[in-house]
């Protein structure tokens, strides 16, 4: 990655992580992790600060096993565990038989 002369530059001071203007001036009190000071210098970029995607898993559907009968249905997510079927006669069922 070429350096921009006009760029912010996070540097690590004394246990804490600083963002440093491109005279070599301190913008920060200090944070105690990168991240922090790397938004923090994005920010006073101008930068949009993106959560971090990665870890989010997308909503796609998947292919699930229906917990009631051996029958594969395209789950909805996590709640989504009984086929279309069972789903229904549950809802039909007494509350207190569940
Ligand atoms: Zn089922």
């Amino acid at each position: 990655m070429m350096a921009h002369p006009s760029q912010f530059e996070v540097k690590r001071v004394d246990r804490l992580w600083h963002v440093f203007s491109p005279e070599g001036e301190s913008l920060t009190s200090g944070y105690s992790n990168r991240k922090s000071a790397d938004n923090k210098r994005r920010r006073l970029l101008g930068l949009e600060v993106r959560p971090d995607v990665s870890k989010l898993k997308p909503s796609a559907q998947i292919t699930r096993k229906c917990l009631c009968c051996p029958t594969h249905f395209t789950s909805e997510g996590p709640h989504n565990r009984l086929c279309p079927c069972c789903a229904s006669s549950v809802s039909r069922m007494d509350p207190r038989m569940i």
